[in-house]
């Protein structure tokens, strides 16, 4: 009896295994059905060479408006000009606030709501103790070793450039679309918090001409050319549908100060203490959410397969390893809203004691929690009513926007046909986008841009030897082509 319960027990597992090995090999990535499109033209020649201009228009954003040097701004918009004629000619461009551009491109029904491609004009500084760091000046636009390089090579003069060379490129070949095709283009999304932010501006001024829209497409998303040997070698994208919040809060005690030669058992700074490490040992909890599910997914149809083995199970392992999970920084931040101390100050002078002590809590939102249930958090884990909790500032996380639109098939259908890989899959995006500022003119916002890299030309964005690789370009125009006649055309 024993010796058949093992058997039984064998068999069982082995058809399991088999059913595994079955399933991953199955578990492949899923495509999404193409129209047959046309193929397209591109004049490459002329991208790179706007590219390599438009790098060498320093268009620097800053806090303080008055140190920003609009003159590059307007350099980058003559360059537009000189670049662009039949789209200059043919669209209506407006100036809006300091130097947001607004292209309309009128379409012959105007009963359909307009679709949005969105960017920004400006670019982070280069740090001047960073500059000799660079292979290729950052603000010379040189082209070297196959990619162009510069400050906004990534981040995103390819994308508001390729925007531009698509739609002049279909004007040169007589295309009209049924749909209007809006372009706005901001000039400070890269400063955090701005009061003066140019991307509320644009919308506000299409909202106030009754403008409502079909969707946006902006930043955020990419498709990343994974390679590591026997795990990987796909592409794999990520579409970006919400973005997380953002807020400050400061924490203080008061406290009477004195001479630090007679020091109370807790000064300022030690109750202050007691409260930063009640706010890191208790975190947000931490989930699993669709969307973290639906990426590690397409990440794991994309592996190989002896790796596909285990791959294949990733929905339910991921559950199984939530507290695991949680605890890797980088993956838990897209887990839960995420706290951190990241300021604080106490006595001006090493022997006085604080008359004051705060610490500043940066939290990054999950969509699903507001600025309000962070406070509410707060002042559940700090259960001191000596500590005085204030809120300095922030934004609302965005909304998720749907996934089973005309727009996100559009992206989808286009990226499978074009780039010969699995359906991208939609994500939240950590960092904020100008994005967020159009929720008042439609609920589909979607963050991605066409252009394929590896992580390691990606992450160059915002840092030292910021570089795009040529041949990633004509695609790139290709997609918003292909994107303008699939959601805008006949
Ligand atoms: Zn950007």
């Amino acid at each position: 009896m024993k010796k058949k319960a093992k058997i039984a027990a064998l068999s069982a597992a082995g058809l399991l295994l088999a059913g595994n090995a079955v399933k991953a090999v199955r578990y492949r990535p899923i495509k999404e059905q193409a129209p047959s499109l046309p193929d397209e033209n591109v004049n490459t020649e002329r991208y790179i060479e706007t590219l390599c201009e438009a790098i060498r228009c320093k268009t620097v954003s800053n806090t303080d408006e008055t140190l920003t040097d609009w003159d590059e701004f307007e350099k980058l918009h003559k360059l537009f000009e000189k670049k662009y004629p039949l789209l200059h000619k043919t669209l209506s461009v407006r100036t809006v606030g300091k130097a947001g551009l607004i292209f309309t491109w009128q379409g012959t029904d105007e009963t359909l709501k307009p679709i949005a491609l969105i960017g920004h004009q400006d670019v982070v500084p280069v740090q001047e103790e960073k500059l000799a760091d660079w292979t290729h000046p950052p603000f010379e636009g040189e082209i070297a070793d196959g990619f162009i390089w510069g400050r906004g090579a990534t981040d995103m003069k390819n994308h508001v450039v390729g925007v531009l060379e698509s739609v002049e490129t279909l004007l040169e070949e007589g295309f009209t679309p049924k749909r209007t095709v809006i372009i706005c283009f901001g000039y400070n999304e890269e400063l955090l918090d701005t009061e003066a932010a140019a991307a509320p501006l644009i919308s506000k001024t299409l909202e106030n001409e009754g403008v409502m829209l079909e969707s946006v497409l902006d930043e955020g998303g990419a498709i990343l050319e994974l390679d590591v040997p026997h795990v990987i070698k796909n592409k794999v994208a990520g579409i970006g549908i919400a973005e997380k919040g953002y807020c400050d809060f400061e924490i203080s005690v008061d406290a009477k100060g004195g001479h630090s030669s007679t020091p109370p058992k807790h000064s300022a700074v030690g109750e202050l203490s007691k409260a930063v490490l009640d706010l890191e040992n208790h975190q947000f909890p931490a989930k699993v959410t669709q969307e973290m599910k639906m990426i590690v997914e397409t990440i794991a149809r994309n592996t190989e397969l002896p790796v596909r083995l285990i791959g294949c199970n990733a929905r339910s392992l991921l559950s199984v390893f939530k507290p695991a999970l949680a605890s890797i920084p980088p993956v838990a931040s897209v887990m839960r809203t995420t706290t951190a101390v990241t300021m604080t100050n106490g006595s001006p002078q090493a022997n006085v004691l604080p008359q004051k002590a705060t610490a500043t809590v940066n939290f990054r939102i999950m969509p699903g929690n507001s600025i309000a249930d962070v406070e509410k958090h707060i002042r559940r884990v700090i259960r001191n009513k000596d500590v005085k909790i204030k809120l300095l500032g922030g934004n609302e996380p965005s909304i998720v926007s749907p996934t089973d639109t005309s727009t996100m098939k559009a992206i989808s259908a286009i990226c499978c046909g074009l780039f010969d890989m699995g359906k991208p899959a939609p994500f939240v995006v950590m960092g904020a986008t100008d994005a967020r500022h159009y929720q008042n003119l439609t609920e589909q916002i979607y963050r991605f841009s066409p252009f394929v890299m590896s992580p390691e030309i990606l992450m160059t964005a915002h840092g030292t030897d910021e570089r795009i690789p040529i041949d990633c370009l004509e695609n790139g125009v290709v997609f918003f082509k292909r994107y303008i006649r699939m959601l805008a055309g006949e």
